[in-house]
């Protein structure tokens, strides 16, 4: 990250239930990270779930991170020049990347159902417990290392690339490739990366047409997700601004994982890597658990050609049996703790993470 840009940090929380001590505890070092470098703190509502996702989630939200005393410039309450704020209104943005990921050929449709990949041939986890992908869907064809001259402009483009992305999502959706046919099926190795993101795409549409034209007969349409293939055996490399130096093995630690889902939402790792680089963040601070999607998402950062910000993980909240704290945990959510007229201050002062580092 260049030294010269004004710090800017995010807190991302996701309205699928109550924020409890762990998440108060990440956001709050990012505060004070932030507030260290006399920086701006944006706050950032992940509420592209929509299964889990509860309106009365956010303004809960909201509620229980003031009264802990957090307080950010920018946000989905309170506008900002890098909105907007709610992921559930940046759908356009999302399917800009896609296209560009697409045209790079760097992912590739993929029908395997949760089930097909669990009983998949050993199906070994990765270094964060997901279920490394056996590759079946994969294509032959290898997108590294691919130069492209397309770039994405976050302004405008969303406008400019919706119509066409949404023709070519709907057919993605209802594509069904046989087993026996994937192989020479799936998208071709392609010399279309230089060419502009809407010729590509159109190419990539007649491919599809035939796909379907070929397999709809036989075949009852499940919705293809989106995975992004990871150059196996590349180790990926990151100095962490708390664990410090980090390395993962594509293909060993985690393996090709899903940038866009069956249901047509963008997946949390291509969500999470757009906004932090339109919202020109220059240090993500967020929990250990994500580690290994820092390695994904430098990949992503990668291929589509966007400065990554640096990225500092916070050790877990663990509870006295030393699980990590889940949104279950409700007798340590915010929203009881103030119930029961805990105050911040002293919840913080519990804390064992060294504030002299914030
Ligand atoms: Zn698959």
């Amino acid at each position: 990250m260049n030294p010269a840009s004004p710090y800017r940090g995010r807190l991302a929380p996701s309205p699928t239930g109550y924020l409890h001590l762990g998440h108060a505890r990440t956001f709050w070092r990012a505060q004070e990270r932030a507030r260290a470098r006399g920086g701006t703190l944006i706050l950032r509502n992940e509420d592209l779930d929509a299964v889990r996702f509860k309106l009365e989630f956010v303004g809960a939200m909201l509620e229980d991170l003031h009264w802990f005393g957090f307080a950010w410039s920018e946000g989905p309450d309170v506008g900002g020049e890098y909105g907007p704020y709610n992921q559930s209104e940046r759908l356009g943005i999302y399917r800009a990347a896609l296209e560009k990921l697409r045209a790079g050929n760097f992912v590739y449709p993929c029908t395997c159902s949760r089930k097909d990949i669990q009983t998949a041939v050993t199906a070994p986890h990765a270094a964060d417990d997901e279920v490394i992908y056996p590759g079946t869907c994969r294509p032959e064809c290898d997108p590294w290392p691919v130069a492209s001259d397309a770039r994405l402009e976050w302004t405008g483009m969303s406008a400019q690339l919706n119509s066409s992305s949404q023709v070519e999502v709907e057919q993605a959706r209802s594509h069904q490739e046989p087993r026996s046919s994937r192989r020479e099926e799936a998208p071709s190795p392609s010399a279309e990366s230089s060419q502009s993101l809407l010729t590509s795409a159109a190419t990539m549409q007649g491919t599809k047409t035939r796909i379907l034209r070929a397999t709809s007969a036989r075949h009852s349409p499940r919705p293809a997700s989106w995975r992004f293939r990871v150059p196996d055996g590349e180790v990926i490399s990151f100095t962490d601004g708390n664990f410090g130096r980090q390395n993962f093995v594509a293909g060993g630690d985690f393996g090709d994982f899903v940038v866009w889902r069956g249901d047509d939402v963008p997946a949390y790792q291509l969500a999470c890597v757009v906004d932090d680089a339109a919202m020109r963040i220059t240090e993500v601070v967020r929990g250990a658990d994500l580690l290994v999607s820092t390695a994904r998402q430098l990949l992503l950062y990668r291929a589509l050609e966007l400065a990554a910000p640096d990225f500092c993980h916070c050790e877990l909240l663990r509870d006295q049996a030393g699980q990590r704290l889940a949104k279950r945990h409700d007798a340590l959510s915010l929203r009881q703790l103030r119930a029961q007229g805990a105050a911040p201050a002293d919840l913080r002062a519990s804390w064992a993470y060294p504030q002299a580092q914030a």
